[in-house]
């Protein structure tokens, strides 16, 4: 089967997994017990993980903490930042193409009184820096906007509105779960950037681990964020006893994913270009692009088959291809992002979004000629 649904998660590394597998096995120490080995083991191996991502984004090890995904950092971050009783004075600033775990969370705190700003975006799903800048106001306690967008690639421009945030003294969270392992995300270029968010399984490690990057104060103090879940671990920030053998697969996928993505950058880009040729040569005049040719993370094609029902073609081609039409998130609902993006219904049920792995042998996408 040839699978092309990369943005929606990906196969865990044989690397990664044979790392995992002693905490799965003989190593099952809780890493907050003391003194004995198992569990001084335990914690070894926590602070190993939570080293190899700092590295991975140029960022301080006490400035990770560890999740369950990008999902519950993405609504820790955004419940976390003031206090509910304090909600009726706050604005917030987000755009209409974000995750559904963002819009969900924003939607959230409406009902609890906030005031939230959802941007327009342009065609490709980006927003635009003077529609930020214009909006932003003495009481905008958060801006959260995505990188990489999920359904077309497409990138904010997070230089320029990191920039722009740092200047205006507004805290700015960036949902970054589709950029590893595509693109650089260097947090020391970023001042800007306060919380960012990841998930392992994005970039071939194991579902149901993430991470949230608080960024340290000026005076290097951890920032106070309400704990979504209240505990001792994770410094206080993230109760619960940690998935040692998921952070453990975390941490190497991290690894590899920084030290391997120049190579897999370059390895997108070509089959990019192969798996679009071979898209016009199966549907000729009848394709149409949705996602931006720049500006975007390689490795991902959204187009309008305009001949086709998306559900159904997938459906039936489903023995054979595995591609999505649009975020597994929200997949029972047309794409919120391709409607802020400007396209009619009629063109959002013609779209299917393909989203490649640089693991993929480059002749497996001979079998599109066989459509
Ligand atoms: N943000 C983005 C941009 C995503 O693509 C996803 C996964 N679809 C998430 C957040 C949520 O990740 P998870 O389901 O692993 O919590």
């Amino acid at each position: 089967m040839l699978y092309l649904d990369n943005s929606a998660t990906t196969q865990i590394l044989p690397e990664v997994r044979r790392e995992m597998l002693p905490y799965l096995e003989a190593e099952y120490g809780n890493p907050s017990s003391k003194y004995y080995p198992l569990a001084k083991h335990a914690k070894q191996a926590l602070e190993t993980a939570r080293e190899q991502v700092a590295k991975l984004l140029n960022c301080q090890n006490d400035e990770i903490v560890f999740t369950s995904g990008a999902t519950e950092s993405n609504n820790w971050i955004i419940k976390g930042v003031c206090n509910p009783l304090e909600l009726k004075n706050m604005h917030f600033i987000t755009s209409q193409a974000e995750h559904t775990s963002v819009m969900k969370a924003f939607e959230y705190l409406e009902t609890l009184g906030a005031e939230v700003t959802y941007l327009p975006v342009d065609q490709y799903a980006r927003v635009t820096f003077e529609d930020l800048q214009k909006n932003i106001r003495f009481n905008t306690r958060l801006v959260s906007l995505i990188w990489a967008n999920n359904e077309l690639g497409s990138l904010n421009d997070i230089d320029k509105i990191s920039k722009l945030c740092l200047e205006q003294k507004v805290e700015l969270h960036v949902d970054a779960t589709q950029m590893i392992g595509k693109q650089k995300v260097d947090l020391e270029n970023y001042p800007g950037i306060t919380y960012l968010s990841l998930s392992a399984h994005k970039f071939y490690g194991p579902k149901g681990s993430g991470v949230a990057f608080i960024r340290k104060d000026d005076q290097g103090i951890s920032r106070p964020l309400i704990p979504l879940l209240h505990g001792s671990q994770e410094k206080g920030y993230r109760g619960g006893t940690q998935a040692v053998h998921d952070i453990v697969g975390l941490g190497k996928a991290a690894e590899l994913a920084g030290e391997r993505l120049a190579d897999n950058i370059e390895k997108l880009t070509e089959l990019e270009k192969v798996l679009i040729s071979k898209l016009k040569k199966a549907f000729g005049a009848e394709l149409a692009f949705n996602n931006d040719s720049k500006n975007k993370v390689p490795g991902v094609v959204n187009v309008q088959i305009k001949q086709f029902n998306n559900e159904l073609l997938l459906k039936e081609l489903s023995a054979y291809l595995a591609a999505s039409t649009g975020s597994a998130c929200s997949s029972t609902k047309p794409s919120h992002v391709l409607a802020a993006s400007g396209h009619d219904l009629n063109e959002i049920r013609h779209s299917v979004r393909f989203s490649l792995s640089p693991y993929l042998d480059i002749k497996e996408l001979e079998l599109l000629e066989q459509l």
